[in-house]
């Protein structure tokens, strides 16, 4: 068994960036565990058990090879010369689009179903919003032969049935949540619950770099192969150096969790760009949700409030407090894009390059399309991580520009 390297040993004195959480979880002043004593024991047992397997060559190569063989690992970069001609930058995509299932989500999924049966678990639960999340967790489910139940807002299982059937197809079974708001964040209240009467079975998937502690480490790390991959490969097209400039959209801030991690070491300037209609990192106030301290979107009275945007996937209204970290020590930007310039840079991504992008993709193309020439000066250069493919957003789109025109 591999030594634990000192960046992935929890418990150091004081968290870093780029390093695991202190003894407590905590990111800076930020993370933690704040869950009912029911579930203590039960983070504390995967806590240990993913730092066992993150150490142990024999799951990491099982890892990278199902993320190769099935999930499409490496995703490649694609160095954009019509966009970078057109706006005086660089831009350097990294494909996540290119992934199974259509967005990085498999590289979570996957790593924790992994990890769930080498805990001996036989079943998979998951919240989910728009369903995306929902969808990874039943593929990765129906590949390893578990049993899966998606936690899903009633309201939005009525918008998302397509993403219902698809999860069912996959041999999933959906449960909508009738309380509260009937969207995510009731979700993921319901499937904390499950867990809580289920834990001797079940592992609890989330999402996202979201919910008490060890649930942001274990999603960053699982996702931060993106950023390996990125800085190999931009360097390799850069002649040994790093981008100017990183950027990934943010809504629990997953794919950005995974692509910083990558570029936490490096003189790069680490961008995330938030739905302005979700932005806990620029309108947000510290606060307690799912188990986490974090910034929350939420009123005088601490009530959360209901994040919206364009894009169903950044509809959270909280963030992982690892990027409320990152904002708080100023080693990462957190900014924000409008609606009407996603849609714009949706179209505008596909008519350059012939790439369409997820709405959520979108975001980070907005604020790279808006920024040129302004905080991106001519002749830099800027990765940004495509999180996803745009195919699931193409019926919504064509309606929004119909109604607009
Ligand atoms: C789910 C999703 C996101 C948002 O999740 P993060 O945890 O912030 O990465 C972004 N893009 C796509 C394509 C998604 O499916």
């Amino acid at each position: 068994m591999a030594e634990p390297r000192d960046s992935e040993t929890v418990g150091n004195a004081r968290s870093r960036p780029g390093g695991a959480p202190d003894a407590r979880g905590m990111f800076g002043s930020f993370g933690g565990r704040f869950v009912p004593e029911s579930l203590v024991a039960a983070c504390a047992t995967l806590e240990e058990a993913f730092l066992d397997a993150w150490a142990d060559e024999g799951y990491r190569g099982e890892l990278d090879s199902i993320l190769r063989s099935y999930g499409g690992r490496p995703t490649p970069v694609t160095d954009c010369e019509r966009v970078s001609d057109d706006l005086g930058v660089r831009v350097i995509l990294k494909r996540e689009d290119l992934a199974h299932t259509g967005s990085h989500k498999i590289n979570n999924v996957v790593g924790q179903a992994l990890l769930a049966k080498r805990m001996g678990k036989s079943r998979l639960i998951a919240e989910t919003g728009a369903g995306q999340h929902g969808v990874a967790t039943a593929t990765a489910a129906a590949m390893f032969g578990m049993d899966c139940t998606v936690y899903m807002g009633e309201i939005d299982t009525r918008r998302q049935e397509l993403n219902v059937f698809r999860m069912e197809l996959l041999g999933a079974q959906v449960c909508p949540v009738s309380s509260g708001s009937q969207t995510l964040k009731d979700a993921v209240n319901e499937a904390l619950r499950d867990w809580v009467a289920s834990v001797e079975g079940t592992h609890y998937c989330i999402g996202s770099v979201m919910g008490p502690h060890p649930f942001p480490f274990i999603v960053r790390q699982l996702q931060s192969v993106i950023g390996e991959e990125s800085r190999r490969q931009c360097r390799e097209l850069l002649e040994g150096k790093d981008p100017d400039f990183v950027v990934a959209c943010v809504g629990g801030g997953s794919n950005a969790a995974g692509t910083f991690a990558g570029f936490l070491d490096t003189s790069s300037r680490l961008i995330g760009v938030e739905a302005a209609g979700g932005a806990a990192l620029t309108s947000g106030m510290p606060g307690v949700l799912h188990g986490m301290k974090s910034q929350i979107l939420q009123d005088e009275f601490g009530q959360i409030l209901e994040a919206s945007s364009i894009s169903a996937g950044l509809d959270y209204p909280g963030v992982g407090p690892e990027h409320a970290y990152l904002a708080e020590i100023g080693r990462a930007d957190y900014v924000t894009a409008q609606d009407d310039e996603v849609l714009a840079a949706f179209e505008y991504l596909a008519k350059r390059e012939g790439i369409i992008p997820a709405l959520e993709s979108a975001h980070a193309v907005a604020w790279v399309i808006r920024e040129a020439g302004r905080l991106l000066p001519d002749g830099s250069t800027v990765l940004l991580t495509l999180s996803g493919r745009g195919d699931k957003d193409v019926a919504q789109v064509r309606d929004l520009m119909n109604a607009t025109r």
